[in-house]
């Protein structure tokens, strides 16, 4: 299964005045659950193909030990739409907590096993730990 990541508001909570700068909860376990998956990003930080600026982002709020979990993620290349970067010829999951109308429209014509899942840690700050049990780990 093909795996495309947003950053902000996926896995970095971005609601600061709330929660402060820090990474959702489970962070470190969901990106180690993505190890079996060929991981894509899906964000602004690397739309235009340097996955340098995501890398870096992520790496603050990892340890060490799991930066080459950071350094395997392979951009991807976008314009208006984020759909626009996903390789459709494949199964997929993408996690994102913004989600364009015009972007949950391409879903209509996909296929049951290519998916978004829209995340929000504002209102449920767990949903990454809910994510890896219930999604990931039985992919
Ligand atoms: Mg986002």
């Amino acid at each position: 299964m093909d795996i495309y990541l947003d950053i902000d508001g996926t896995m970095i909570h971005e609601d600061l005045a709330h929660v402060g700068d820090k990474g959702a909860a489970g962070l470190a376990d969901f990106i180690i659950a993505l190890r079996p998956h060929t991981t894509y990003w899906l964000t602004t930080h690397s739309m235009d193909g340097n996955p340098e600026r995501a890398r870096s982002i992520m790496k603050n709020y990892l340890p060490p030990e799991l930066h080459p979990d950071i350094d395997r993620i392979i951009p991807t290349t976008w314009n208006i739409l984020k759909t626009e970067g996903i390789d459709w010829s494949r199964d997929f999951i993408w996690f994102d907590n913004d989600i364009l109308p015009e972007e949950w429209g391409q879903f209509e014509q996909g296929s049951e096993n290519q998916l978004v899942i829209e995340v929000n840690l504002a209102a449920n700050p767990n949903q990454l730990i809910e994510l890896t049990q219930e999604v990931i780990l039985h992919l």
